[in-house]
């Protein structure tokens, strides 16, 4: 599709204050799709379902690892199944510090330890980080065994990844890592969240914006804000939007939002999306709904032909329960308790 004058005017502005242009065209030669390689429904019998999100995005003529799901062995069998070369990715983007999403880390290390891994910057956080030493108090009159580093501390207190070696970037702020390729960073204010810094993959192309999210736990609605100032027509939103316990109310406002406020134009939801959001968003967006389950290629671009348009999960039973018991399984996001403390609340 051509692009419009006026929306060339508005990249041109937008490129003044170091926001992404689109991406250029990728090599006649790359693919640009997505592959769900963890999840916890889908209907290809070859991977194995459990909860937690991953994919491979071919977009630009990079092959980017977007969250590595929540077990590294089912992970490896996952990759192994779709034939996922993980020693030709060009980077791993971890969306946020909950296991469903990093677990398989250790896997795609195993193969590629020297990957480039981009994630959160927190303090004291999994993936390493460092401070200046002035950050704490000093009592000069304290004798030096009772001092830290006996009253010499280095410049820059560095703390530890859990990952030792690994090749991180630690990513504070909204970041265009490559050109067109956007890390947005935002901070979740959820109670049970609170203060967790996301990662969400914004790829602007000429045909609109891809945006990949893992859990959006800053909000589904915030994150979309976020992309759309680089550019606001978004074509796709792919990965978890949070929503697996929310009300039919909370749901509506999301839904309505992302429809008719960003006028997003297609939507492959997953994981924690939640099954009721799954209904809502496939009522409203009809063949603009696309299937993402586990094993699904999502093929990007102006053709997307082969896709699955306007289905819901297309659960079946058998899914649908696993689905089901996979959810129930843990509190990951922290919202069934802040679901109990508001009933407590309510109650008082
Ligand atoms: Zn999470
Ligand atoms: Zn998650």
């Amino acid at each position: 599709m051509k692009l419009r004058a006026p929306f060339l005017i508005a990249v041109g502005i937008l490129s003044l204050v170091s926001i992404a242009g689109p991406v250029t065209a990728a090599a006649p030669e790359s693919k640009s799709q997505i592959t769900i390689l963890y999840d916890a429904f889908g209907t290809d019998p070859s991977m194995t379902k459990d909860w937690g999100f991953s994919a491979l995005v071919e977009i630009a003529g990079k092959r980017i690892l977007f969250d590595t799901g929540n077990d590294a062995d089912i992970f490896a069998a996952n990759v192994k199944a779709k034939g996922v070369d993980l020693k030709t990715l060009d980077f791993v983007v971890l969306s946020h510090r909950h296991s469903d999403h990093m677990a398989g880390l250790n896997y795609v290390l195993s193969v590629n330890p020297t990957v480039k891994i981009y994630a959160p910057k927190e303090g004291f956080g999994i993936y390493g980080s460092s401070l200046p030493s002035s950050f704490y108090r000093k009592d000069e009159n304290l004798a030096p065994e009772m001092r830290y580093y006996g009253g010499v501390p280095p410049q820059i207190m560095k703390f530890g990844a859990a990952w030792r070696g690994a090749n991180f970037e630690l990513i504070d702020k909204t970041t265009e890592i490559a050109p067109g390729v956007t890390l947005l960073a935002l901070v979740s204010d959820a109670v049970g969240t609170k203060e967790l810094k996301e990662l969400s993959l914004a790829v602007n192309t000429p045909e609109g914006l891809l945006l990949v999210v893992g859990c959006s736990h800053p909000g589904i609605e915030k994150i979309v804000e976020a992309a759309a100032a680089i550019n606001p027509r978004i074509q796709l939103i792919v990965g978890g939007f949070h929503l697996v316990v929310a009300s039919d109310d909370a749901i509506a406002k999301t839904v309505a939002a992302l429809k008719d406020t960003f006028k997003v134009e297609s939507i492959a939801p997953g994981h924690c999306t939640g099954e009721p959001t799954f209904a809502a968003l496939k009522k409203a967006f009809g063949d603009r709904y696309l299937y993402a389950g586990l094993g699904t290629t999502l093929a990007l671009g102006a053709t997307t032909s082969g896709m699955r348009r306007g289905e819901g999960p297309a659960l079946q039973q058998d899914d649908l329960t696993t689905y089901r018991r996979l959810a129930r399984r843990e509190d990951p996001f922290g919202i069934l308790q802040a679901r109990r403390l508001r009933t407590k609340a309510s109650q008082l």
